[in-house]
C-alpha cells in the first residue's frame, strides 16, 4: 500500500473488479436435495421394514433400535462413499452459538493389512468429542471432559463440500457425561414434544382422535450485509467484532429509501443464485431474495419447514452465505449492527403449529369468531407472550442485538402482540360472548383499474413495528438478531406456548362442559380479558408506548444483562422445567454462558478500540496537528489583514480538541478495562461492560468520527462508510 491509504483504496476500487466465478448448476428440480440423505433415498436403499420404522421415528418420535441403526448407517455410508466422501462427522450446536464438527475417516485398517470402510450403527448413534473446550456454564469442569454427540434421526444427514472435499454430516445433539444438554438442539426437540403433548390435549378435547402429534413450523427471514472483501480486510473491527467500532456516516445513507426492493445488481444476483443453488442441493427451500432497507443490505427467506429442520437449515444458511461471499470477493456481515446510522439486521421468525394431518392450528378460517378451536390456540399464544414473556425476551439476548432492539429500526424490548383491528375486535367481543359476523370486515379491495381482478384483503394489515405479529395464519417474532441461532427463541416460544396450552387445557377439562364449543365460550372470556393488555396494534416505536406498556404491566427488559438477571426467576424456571425442556442446572448454565458471552463480546470491542485508537487513529491525528502547526508557523511570517480569520488556527483548534478528548478517553478506557478485568462476579462484570465500557466506546467513537470528517482524506487509515456501503 502506498503512503496514502486513501489513494490506495480509491485505486483499488477504480481497478477492474475481480472476475465473478461461474458455477455450473443443474436445473433446480434436479438439484433440490441432491446432497441430502432424504426420504426418497432412504426408501430406495433401506429394507422396507427399517424404512417404515425410521418414518415413525421421524413422525412420531418412536425410538430407533440399534439393529435398525446399523442398517441405516451402512446405507448412509455406501451412498456417501459412492458420491466421493471420505469422512463423516457428527454436526452439533454447542452453546457457543455456532456449529461444531470433528471429522473421522470411514477408512479402517484391518489386522491383515487390508483397508475397509467402516460406519456402524454405533458410530452413527454416538460420538465422543472432547467436550472440555465447549462452554458448559459450570456443568462440566475441564478434567471431566467427556461429552457425547448423538444422532438426531429427525434431521436428515447430508454431504457438504469444502473445496473439493466431501464429508458426510450427521445432525446430532450434544450432551455432557452426566446427561445434561450442552447444546441448542436437545432442548429444542424437548420443547417440540412438550408443545405437541399439550396441543394434542386441546385437539382431543375438540373430538379429534385422528391426529397423532403437533409440530411447530418455522420460516426465518434472514437479513445480511455484503461488502467488498478487499475493504473488509482493511477493517480489523469488521474482521474481529463483525461491526465497525468507528466510522462517520456517509453523505448518503438510507434516507432516500431507494435500496429496499430495488433492482438487484448483476454481481449480487450472481452471488444470490450461487447461494440458492448450494442451499437447494442440501434440500433447503430458499425462496425469496431482495434488497433490504439499508444500502448493501439484503434478505434471504426460505419456505417454512418443521422447526428442527428450520433451525439446522438456518445454521447452514449462515455458513453458506459467509463462504460463498468470500468466493465472490465479498464479505457477508451477519452482525446485528455492522454500521451505525443505518438499519441493522434481524431475523423474522415466522412460527405456527400444525397437526399430523397438516392442518395449521392458527388458520382462522372465514369465520374466526365461530372457530372455537382457533380461538383457544390464539388465547394460548396471547397468554404465552403475556404471562411467560421473559423466556422469549431471553431467547433474543446478545451484545449485538442490544444495538438494534429498541433503536427505532427493530421492535422494542417490550413484548406485545399485534393482532390487527379485526381480530382484536373479535377477541374483545368474545369476552362479552358477542362475537359474530358483525365484528368481521373482510372483503375485497378494488384497485380502481377495470382490467385488474379484485384483490382479497388479508385479515391483518402489516405492522412492522410489532415484535410479535399475527400475520394471517402464523406469528412473526421479529426481535431475533441476524447472527443468532433461531433455536433459543423457538425453544422459549414452544415452552411458553406449551405452558399456556396446558393451563387452558386444564380449564377446559375442568369446565364441567363436555361440549367443546360451550366449554370454550365458558372459559375463554376470562383468558382473553386477562391477556388483552398484551395486544397492541399501534406504533411500537413511539415514545408513548413505553409509558403505556408500563401502565399495562408489561416487562421492558431493555438490555441483555437486565433480561438475563431474570433467567432464574421462579416463573421463568417454571416455564422451562414444567415440561422438562431444561433442568434447573441446565438453565443456570445457560444464564452463565450467555453472560460470559456478553462480557467477552464487549471486551473484544474494547480491545479493538484501544488498539485502533492508540496505534491507528491517534498517530494520524497527531500528524495532522503537526502539519497544521508547521503551517501556522510558516504563514505567521506572511502579512495579512488583521481582521481576517486564520484558517490554520481554526483547523488546528478543531483537530486539537478532538485529539485531546480522544487521548483522555482512551486513557480512561485503559484504566477501566483493567479494573473490570479484575472484578469478581459475572453480573458485576457484565454490568461494568454495559454501564462503563460501552458508554466509553460510544464517546470515543464520537471523537474518532469527528476526526474522520476533519483529517486530510488522503491519510485516513480506514475504509470509510461511503466506500463500504455504496459499491
Ligand atoms: P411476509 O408477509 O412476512 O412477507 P411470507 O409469506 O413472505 O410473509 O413469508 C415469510 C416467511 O414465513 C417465509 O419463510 C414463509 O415460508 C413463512 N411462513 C408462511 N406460512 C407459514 C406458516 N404457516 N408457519 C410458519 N412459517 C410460515
Ligand atoms: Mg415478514
Amino acid at each position: 500500500m502506498s503512503d496514502s491509504p486513501r489513494r490506495a483504496i480509491r485505486a483499488l476500487l477504480a481497478s477492474k473488479p475481480p472476475v465473478l466465478p461461474v458455477f455450473a448448476s443443474p436445473p433446480p428440480a434436479e438439484l433440490f436435495g441432491r446432497d441430502l440423505f432424504n426420504l426418497k433415498l432412504m426408501r430406495e436403499r433401506l429394507p422396507k421394514s427399517v424404512y417404515q420404522r425410521l418414518l415413525s421415528t421421524i413422525d412420531d418420535d418412536a425410538p430407533i433400535s440399534p439393529s435398525d441403526a446399523d442398517v441405516i448407517a451402512s446405507a448412509m455410508k455406501d451412498w456417501a462413499i459412492e458420491r466421493g466422501a471420505t469422512h463423516y462427522t457428527h454436526w452439533f450446536q454447542p452453546l457457543s452459538g455456532v456449529t461444531a464438527e470433528k471429522h473421522d475417516a470411514f477408512l479402517t485398517p484391518t489386522s491383515n493389512g487390508d483397508i475397509i470402510n467402516e460406519f456402524s450403527g454405533k458410530m452413527l448413534i454416538k460420538g465422543e468429542p472432547d467436550a472440555s473446550s465447549f462452554p458448559s456454564g459450570g456443568i462440566r469442569s475441564t478434567f471431566e471432559a467427556r461429552g457425547y454427540t448423538a444422532w438426531d434421526p429427525t434431521s436428515p444427514a447430508f454431504l457438504l463440500k469444502s473445496g473439493e472435499r466431501l464429508t458426510l454430516y450427521v445432525p446430532s445433539i450434544f450432551l455432557s457425561h452426566t446427561g445434561e444438554a450442552l447444546d441448542a438442539k436437545t432442548p429444542l426437540l424437548r420443547s417440540q414434544e412438550a408443545v405437541s403433548r399439550q396441543a394434542l390435549r386441546i385437539l382431543r378435547f375438540f373430538g379429534n382422535d385422528r391426529v397423532t402429534r403437533v409440530r411447530a413450523n418455522v420460516g426465518p427471514e434472514q437479513e445480511y450485509f455484503l461488502v467488498d472483501r478487499r475493504l473488509y480486510n482493511l477493517r480489523p473491527d469488521l474482521i474481529m467484532a463483525g461491526r465497525t467500532v468507528f466510522g462517520a456516516p456517509a453523505p448518503k445513507g438510507q434516507e432516500l429509501e431507494d435500496h429496499y426492493f430495488g433492482a438487484i445488481s448483476p454481481k449480487i444476483l450472481a452471488f444470490m443464485t450461487e447461494v440458492e443453488n448450494r442451499l437447494w442441493a442440501l434440500g433447503i427451500p430458499a425462496r425469496t431474495r431482495h434488497n433490504e432497507v439499508a444500502p448493501a443490505q439484503f434478505e434471504l427467506a426460505p419456505l417454512y419447514e418443521n422447526i428442527n429442520l428450520a433451525v439446522d437449515h438456518n445454521m447452514l444458511v449462515l455458513k453458506i452465505l459467509r463462504e460463498t461471499a468470500a468466493e465472490f470477493g465479498l464479505a457477508c456481515l451477519l452482525h446485528e449492527k455492522p454500521f451505525a446510522g443505518v438499519n441493522g439486521s434481524g431475523k423474522h421468525n415466522n412460527w405456527s403449529l400444525a397437526d399430523s394431518e397438516g392442518n395449521n392450528l392458527f388458520e382462522p378460517g372465514p369465520t374466526p369468531w365461530s372457530n372455537s378451536q382457533f380461538m383457544v390456540f390464539l388465547a394460548a399464544v396471547l397468554r404465552a407472550v403475556h404471562k411467560y414473556s421473559i423466556p422469549l425476551r431471553i431467547g433474543v439476548t446478545g451484545a449485538g442485538n442490544d444495538f438494534r432492539l429498541g433503536a427505532n429500526e427493530a421492535p422494542p424490548a417490550i413484548l406485545s402482540v399485534f393482532l390487527g383491528d379485526q381480530l382484536t375486535d373479535v377477541v374483545t367481543a368474545f369476552v362479552d360472548n358477542k362475537a359474530d359476523a358483525e365484528t368481521w370486515r373482510g372483503g375485497a379491495m378494488a384497485p380502481g383499474v377495470s382490467a385488474l381482478a379484485p384483490l382479497a384483503r388479508d385479515i391483518t394489515d402489516r405492522n412492522r413495528t410489532s415484535p410479535f405479529a399475527f400475520t394471517g395464519n402464523k406469528f412473526e417474532f421479529r426481535a431475533v438478531g441476524s447472527s443468532q441461532s433461531i433455536a433459543p427463541p423457538n425453544i422459549a416460544l414452544n415452552a411458553s406456548v406449551a405452558c399456556a396450552l396446558e393451563d387452558i387445557a386444564n380449564a377446559l377439562e375442568k369446565s364441567g362442559q363436555s361440549d367443546p364449543e360451550k366449554a370454550a365460550h365458558l372459559i375463554l372470556p376470562k383468558f382473553f380479558e386477562e391477556h388483552l393488555p398484551v395486544v397492541f396494534n399501534g406504533n411500537n416505536y413511539a415514545p408513548e408506548w413505553e409509558e403505556d406498556a408500563k401502565k399495562r404491566g408489561l416487562w421492558n427488559l431493555k438490555d441483555s444483562v437486565t433480561a438475563l438477571a431474570h433467567y432464574t426467576d421462579s416463573e421463568v424456571k417454571d416455564v422451562f422445567t414444567r415440561h422438562g425442556v431444561l433442568t434447573e442446572r441446565e438453565l443456570e448454565a445457560r444464564q452463565e454462558i450467555l453472560l460470559e458471552n456478553y462480557i467477552k463480546n464487549v471486551h473484544v470491542e474494547t480491545k479493538l478500540v484501544q488498539t485502533l485508537g492508540w496505534s491507528t487513529i491517534l498517530p494520524v491525528a497527531l500528524t495532522t496537528l503537526k502539519k497544521a502547526a508547521d503551517l501556522a508557523k510558516a504563514v505567521a511570517e506572511l502579512p495579512r489583514p488583521a481582521a481576517v480569520i486564520k484558517p490554520e488556527e481554526r483547523y488546528y483548534q478543531k483537530v486539537y480538541a478532538h485529539t485531546a478528548a480522544l487521548t483522555a478517553l482512551l486513557e480512561e478506557l485503559d484504566k477501566k478495562h483493567v479494573e473490570l478485568d479484575a472484578t469478581e462476579g459475572l453480573f458485576l462484570k457484565a454490568e461494568g461492560a454495559r454501564d462503563i465500557l460501552l458508554p466509553l466506546l460510544a464517546k470515543i467513537r464520537a471523537e474518532v468520527d469527528a476526526l474522520e470528517l476533519a483529517v486530510d482524506d488522503n491519510i485516513w487509515p480506514l475504509p470509510k462508510y461511503g466506500e463500504l456501503l455504496w459499491q
